[in-house]
């Protein structure tokens, strides 16, 4: 199983990460419980959401709030901010969109959010990073882009171009691209990290059909799994 994660994430004691496209589609919720399996994660105590490319944060704040949630349908939201819930975890699902991981030292508060170039623009990075603090991380915080959609490839047209900062928008012959990582590292340094406490290897998700599912290349609503998940 390939696994996209980061080193500074792991040494606290979280797991977690991006799972290239071999393990397969993981839009079903069922598809995911192998591989959960596969990895000695209980399933069950993985958070899912109804994702729609919004701003709104869910706040699980004890385990007890994780296992209220876990009982009920999937709610819509494209973010979890968990803080003290030792044995939960969360997941997100992506297909060119960034899966942004968000984690104090402790690695007692975490948070992982579903951006997209919509959410992005709603300022969901700077969002999930402050309710992050809300919820009792104390800082330093780091970050890790998981593998999504880089400037060579996310072409948009003008009226989308002009709803990002000027520093994260790329112009040839005419053609607007945007640039998520920097227009996400400006929201995350605006929240208080660090430059060098954000973290984004450069996996395009349209340019390495052999790993990643993407959306823009192949229109099939095939999603990679982004799972993040406190041990007991
Ligand atoms: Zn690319």
């Amino acid at each position: 199983m390939k696994i996209y994660a980061d080193d500074q994430l792991l040494a606290t004691g979280l797991r977690g990460g991006t799972l290239s496209r071999h393990t397969g589609n993981m839009r079903e919720t069922a598809a995911q419980t192998p591989v959960y399996q596969a990895l000695d994660i209980p399933a069950d105590k993985i958070l899912h959401i109804h994702q729609t490319h919004s701003d709104k944060i869910i706040l699980i704040s004890s385990p007890s709030e994780a296992q209220a949630l876990a009982q009920q349908p999937a709610q819509e939201a494209d973010a979890w901010v968990l803080a003290n819930c030792p044995g939960w975890g969360a997941a997100i699902l992506t297909a060119d969109c960034v899966p942004l991981f968000l984690w104090d030292t402790t690695g007692n508060f975490f948070a992982l959010a579903h951006c997209g170039w919509r959410g992005v623009v709603r300022q969901l990075p700077y969002k999930t990073a402050e309710a992050l603090k809300q919820a009792g991380a104390k800082g330093p915080l780091f970050a890790y882009l998981g593998p999504h959609i880089q400037k060579c490839c996310f072409e948009v047209q003008a009226d989308t171009a002009c709803q990002f900062s000027p520093q994260s928008v790329l112009t040839q012959n005419n053609k607007f691209f945007v640039d998520l990582t920097t227009e996400i590292r400006l929201q995350l340094e605006k929240a208080g990290l660090t430059a060098k406490n954000i973290h984004a290897p450069a996996y395009c998700t349209c340019c390495d059909k052999d790993n990643f599912f993407s959306w823009r290349r192949d229109h099939i609503r095939q999603n990679l799994l982004s799972f993040i998940y406190k041990p007991l």
